[in-house]
């Protein structure tokens, strides 16, 4: 954010402090020394005077450890990538250490900048392991109600309870009743915080195709899920499908800007 005159506010995700917000004096002046550091997604040495219970921190030095390439001259990487710094800015908070989640999103960067396709299933697969670290990942193995193996399973869909991330597999789910997806990701939040999704205890169905590919994305190794082919369909119901899941479970979360210019860039 552009800030007083010819300086800026930055925020950064430390491994050390989390996430922090400074001040980079004069980095909009053209001849800053701060040059290209401040960019998104560009991972940084960084020199700072660090006060308690000050909200602002006043930045000294930032040197380039690491420029993903990739991602800032790729038009299909880059709205990929700003999702994931987009969704790391919503669900922390300033000043909450997490080493893993650190660890997570570089590399996460790393294979998206690595991607030679399909960027956005590193997306995906990034949503599912933030749920696990927060503690609540779906069950994608067996079905919540009879135990019976989701592995390769076939047949018309199972449902997907929201809360409890459990699944239901197509024996157990008939007399469930399930939500339309679309309109739930369209339902406002209410003032009092929680979607009125959420109110409703949302349930949603989920096809074979979907739920096999969301099982791929929670096990396999961030790159090696680039290789993951599936149509648009089953690519709509994936998005959809995490939208809900993540606006469920965090509060502060809201739909993403970036994915929107993912759309634009679809099209
Ligand atoms: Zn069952």
């Amino acid at each position: 954010m552009k800030f007083r005159g010819t300086s800026k506010i930055v925020t950064f995700y430390t491994r050390r402090y989390g996430k922090l917000k400074g001040v980079a004096k004069g980095a909009r002046e053209t001849k800053s020394k701060f040059g290209a550091a401040l960019e998104p997604m560009t991972l940084v040495s960084l020199v700072l005077y660090k006060k308690e219970h000050r909200d602002l921190q006043l930045i000294s030095q930032a040197d380039i450890l690491h420029r993903h390439k990739s991602i800032h001259s790729d038009f299909d990487r880059m709205p990929v990538a700003l999702s994931v710094i987009e969704l790391l800015n919503r669900l922390t908070h300033e000043e909450e250490e997490n080493s893993l989640l650190y660890a997570l999103v570089l590399e996460t960067l790393d294979a998206i900048d690595r991607a030679p396709r399909n960027a956005v299933n590193v997306l995906f697969a990034f949503e599912l392991r933030v749920c696990s670290l927060f503690g609540f990942a779906p069950a994608l193995d067996r079905c919540v109600a009879c135990g019976r193996s989701l592995e390769g399973l076939e047949g018309k869909g199972v449902v997907l309870q929201l809360p409890r991330g459990a699944i239901y597999c197509p024996a157990c789910s008939g007399p469930i009743p399930v939500f339309d997806p679309e309109r739930l990701l369209t339902v406002r939040r209410s003032h009092h915080g929680a979607s009125e999704a959420a109110e409703r205890a949302g349930t949603i169905r989920l096809s074979m195709p979907a739920l096999q590919i969301l099982r791929r994305f929670a096990s396999g190794n961030l790159a090696g899920v680039t290789g993951l082919e599936y149509n648009q369909e089953v690519g709509n119901e994936l998005e959809v499908t995490l939208r809900l899941y993540l606006r469920y479970h965090f509060e502060e979360f809201r739909p993403l800007r970036s994915l929107k210019m993912f759309h634009i860039a679809l099209k």
